[in-house]
């Protein structure tokens, strides 16, 4: 982290205590127990590549990683069968489209990317399934190796989307009904719901986004969770997917490889710098913490975050 580091701690309550009074937004209520967040929660937090961790607010308190687990088992994917193979079945184009888009490309039935719920239900069939190492074992082991400590689930939330999942099961007929996927989605799609509804808080979030920002070590443990070329790919796949539709002007204003979850949950890395991430759970219409981006945005304009920008 170049800025000195009282600065960043400076920076992360100012913007906290900026954005706390803001009440624009709505729960996400399409997953009922989501509803049931409290609105005023707001944490940030900031872990630099020396394993240094600034946070302010709610930062330690727990929530459902949702959509913000995607990158992390592409990653996996990526690790396990390599970015060929994977990009046989899940594509890496932006779908300019919501998260839970019909998102298949017509000629192939392909997912546009890993970021949407589409092309993560993929990411998650392709993680292998075998007795001694089922699939959801695999993706909760490494999950808690990004995070540097033992991730467990949210079993409310998860019993409250497995009943109420039938888009993403949609989604999942669909791709099975139109590609020649070597695994079903369809039993996939139960542990994509199980994986969305991992524990973390904003902390362990920070931890996430900075070992990829680190390279694939965790900058906490020293566990080289995955190899440097699948960290960087990951981050180039946020940068261009990582909102949905908001992605272009993410990148534009921000800057930074960024994901999103409706449970209110934001990362932001930083390449060889930082993992930033917020907490919050009002969303907008994208289904984007509100607070979360105001902070995200206000810190990067602050520090001089934007990777386009050199001075
Ligand atoms: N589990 C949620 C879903 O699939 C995740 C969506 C999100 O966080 N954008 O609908």
């Amino acid at each position: 982290m170049s800025p000195a580091t009282g600065a960043v701690t400076d920076a992360l309550r100012e913007l906290h205590s900026r954005y706390a009074g803001v009440g624009e937004g709505e729960l996400a209520d399409y997953i009922p127990e989501l509803a049931l967040a409290d609105p005023g929660a707001f944490g940030l937090a900031l872990i630099s590549m020396d394993g240094h961790r600034y946070s302010t607010g709610d930062a330690g308190a727990p929530f459902t990683i949702q959509s913000v687990s995607k990158p992390f088992v592409y990653a996996l994917a990526l690790s396990l069968l390599g970015l060929d193979e994977v990009s046989r079945w899940v594509n890496a184009e932006p779908s300019g489209e919501a998260f839970n888009a019909i998102s298949l490309e017509r000629s192939t039935g392909r997912p546009a990317n890993a970021m949407v719920n589409a092309g993560a239900i993929v990411t998650t069939a392709l993680i292998p399934d075998t007795p001694v190492a089922p699939r959801f074992g695999r993706i909760l082991d490494c999950l808690s190796r990004f995070a540097g400590r033992r991730l467990d689930v949210d079993e409310e939330v998860y019993a409250s989307e497995a009943a109420t999942g039938d888009r993403n099961r949609a989604l999942a007929y669909l791709i099975r009904s139109t590609g020649p996927l070597p695994v079903d989605p369809v039993a996939a799609v139960e542990t994509y719901f199980r994986q969305c509804s991992v524990r973390v808080t904003a902390l362990d979030l920070a931890a996430m986004a900075a070992t990829l920002a680190h390279g694939g070590v965790n900058p906490l443990t020293g566990d080289r969770v995955v190899a440097e070329p699948v960290a960087a790919q990951v981050l180039a796949v946020m940068a261009t997917c990582g909102m949905y539709d908001a992605s272009g002007d993410w990148l534009l204003r921000v800057g930074l490889p960024a994901k999103s979850g409706v449970s209110g949950g934001l990362i932001a890395a930083g390449p060889a710098r930082f993992g930033l991430a917020a907490y919050s759970p009002l969303l907008d219409r994208t289904g984007t913490s509100v607070r979360g981006h105001l902070a995200i945005g206000m810190l990067s304009e602050r520090l001089g975050l934007h990777l386009m920008y050199n001075p």
